[in-house]
């Protein structure tokens, strides 16, 4: 979700961010640090009201570099991200291998590919090997389409494909991840398989 983007969701978005965006800043600090302390121990779906809040409330936070005004102190298990230094709070999704896993405060990389444990990162190197040409459908040029003979059900196929792997994501990847980080996000839809978080129920 790109922060200036005008797509209808993307603006219902920012107004919902509005609330934050009045807080002050010690408000703000003490709610994203309770919120935290709620968020962690737990695998949690990206389209979750809670963390939908909290991700709006960071980014309010990013912007005004809350973290580094020192005016709360996050739940001690959440180290410091190295891109914004915002506490650690990773989100999985299906570009891992080459972007790692995404903060939830600046949208860069929280914790790059190879830094992840090892023997994660072979689970989400062989998972997002599984998904990407299953996701590519959505893509297909007309070539491809015409070959697939009826595109319509290839695309249908790959969403049903999709909801599996992302169910994955929630039941696997997450828990594995969750053991060395304090709470972990998935990316619970593909917006080009029309994939919603309601499809994929764990
Ligand atoms: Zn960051």
């Amino acid at each position: 979700m790109s922060e200036h983007s005008d797509a209808p969701l993307d603006k219902l978005w920012r107004e919902y961010g509005e609330v934050f965006a009045a807080f002050d800043d010690l408000t703000l600090a003490r709610w994203m640090a309770q919120t935290l302390g709620q968020l962690q121990g737990r695998v949690w779906r990206s389209s979750h009201p809670l963390v939908g809040a909290y991700r709006l409330a960071a980014q309010v936070a990013h912007d005004r570099q809350i973290w580094h005004k020192r005016l709360a102190t996050a739940p001690r298990d959440y180290p410091e991200a190295a891109c914004c230094r915002a506490p650690l709070l990773p989100l999985i999704t299906r570009d891992v291998p080459e972007q790692g896993l995404i903060c939830q405060h600046c949208n860069a990389t929280a914790i790059a590919f190879d830094d992840i444990p090892v023997d994660v990162q072979k689970m989400l190197r062989n998972w997002a090997a599984k998904y990407a040409p299953i996701h590519q459908v959505a893509h297909w040029d007309d070539r491809q389409q015409k070959r697939a003979g009826n595109y319509d059900r290839a695309l249908e196929d790959a969403a049903s494909e999709a909801e599996r792997l992302l169910a994955a994501a929630g039941n696997k990847l997450g828990p594995a991840l969750l053991e060395f980080y304090p709470a972990v996000l998935w990316e619970d839809q593909d917006e080009c398989l029309d994939v919603r978080p309601e499809d994929i129920p764990l």
